[in-house]
């Protein structure tokens, strides 16, 4: 307002042109006056609050189908892959069990108490598979009898077809450890040994066993707490054959003299030669059978023994 009321002031002052004061005075009164209308016209305008749409991406139709198509065929793909590994999964043998009755896991056993009149004994070879595995697998076979092989883990690869021939006649496989150590000081180590073994086992044979027995028969180290506590039956003996130095003569011996029920008998198929066994292993089936005895695995001898203690625990 006071820049309207000081304009024509300044006219007068001959600031501008005398003969028009008023005239420019009215001028800078309308300009002004049309400047405030101006922005009054502006702020009375709508404001537009309607959203800013991005800018369409219109693909072209054939280019959405190649797309479609390609996540179906990559679906499809997919859904082919796993078909073909459930296949694969399937076409393999089942797993096989040589379990032990569970009174026996992490346990170890000698001999097996059994009920009376039942005369069975166990045969166990020890360090296989070797190639008087053969022979002894034959003589086995000829007389039906299932015995228990406690197989070595660094041999396996060089007889795979020996251990599944074990397995296929019906024999219980045992774990022997891998390199047949009697010092094995750390856990790590027993580890190694045992394992390796194991899954090489399984590799081959597809067969898990609960059976150990430490080289040597050695209790005094590592093996034992780490099988003992992987639930492996700690299967020991209680004849001796000797068979790691006795001949034919000795062999058969030993293992008559000391023959009881629920034996289990130590014998060898691996190791080092073993043509003293072979020659004995038919004799001492002839005699044993002469006197009654029945073959019988591990775990079938374990079963008859926990059998025996239920009925026995059973009776008044
Ligand atoms: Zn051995």
């Amino acid at each position: 307002m006071k820049l309207i009321k000081v304009a024509p002031y300044f006219m007068r002052r001959r600031i501008l042109p005398q003969p028009y004061p008023h005239l420019v005075g009215q001028i800078a009164i309308v300009i002004l006056i049309l400047l405030m209308g101006a922005n009054r016209v502006d702020s009375l305008r709508p404001v537009n609050y309607a959203p800013k749409l991005l800018p369409l991406e219109v693909a072209p139709v054939e280019q959405t189908v190649s797309q479609h198509t390609d996540i179906s065929l990559a679906r499809l793909e997919r859904l082919q892959e796993n078909t073909k590994r459930q296949i694969e999964r399937d076409r393999l043998p089942p797993d096989i069990y040589h379990a032990v009755p569970e009174p026996y896991r992490g346990q170890i056993v000698r001999s097996l108490p059994l009920a009376s009149g039942d005369r069975a004994i166990a045969l166990t070879f020890d360090d296989g598979p070797s190639p008087y595995t053969t022979q002894i697998l034959d003589i086995l076979h000829e007389h039906n009898i299932q015995a228990s092989f406690f197989v070595l883990g660094r041999v396996l690869s060089t007889y795979p077809e020996l251990l599944q021939r074990i397995v296929a006649e019906g024999h219980i496989l045992g774990n022997h450890t891998w390199s047949h150590p009697y010092v094995v000081k750390s856990d790590a180590l027993a580890y190694q040994e045992i394992e390796q073994t194991a899954e090489l086992i399984y590799q081959y044979t597809h067969v898990r066993t609960q059976l150990f027995r430490p080289p040597g028969g050695y209790l005094n180290n590592a093996l034992t707490p780490y099988a003992t506590a992987q639930n492996y039956a700690i299967t020991m003996w209680s004849v001796d054959s000797s068979d790691y130095f006795l001949p034919r003569e000795g062999i058969i011996q030993r293992v008559l003299n000391g023959v009881h029920p629920g034996a289990i008998v130590l014998l060898h198929d691996g190791g080092g030669p073993r043509h003293h066994t072979v020659a004995a292993l038919p004799t001492i089936i002839k005699e044993l059978r002469e006197q009654g005895y029945e073959f019988v695995t591990v775990p079938e001898l374990m079963e008859r023994s926990q059998a025996a203690a239920t009925q026995a625990s059973d009776d008044p």
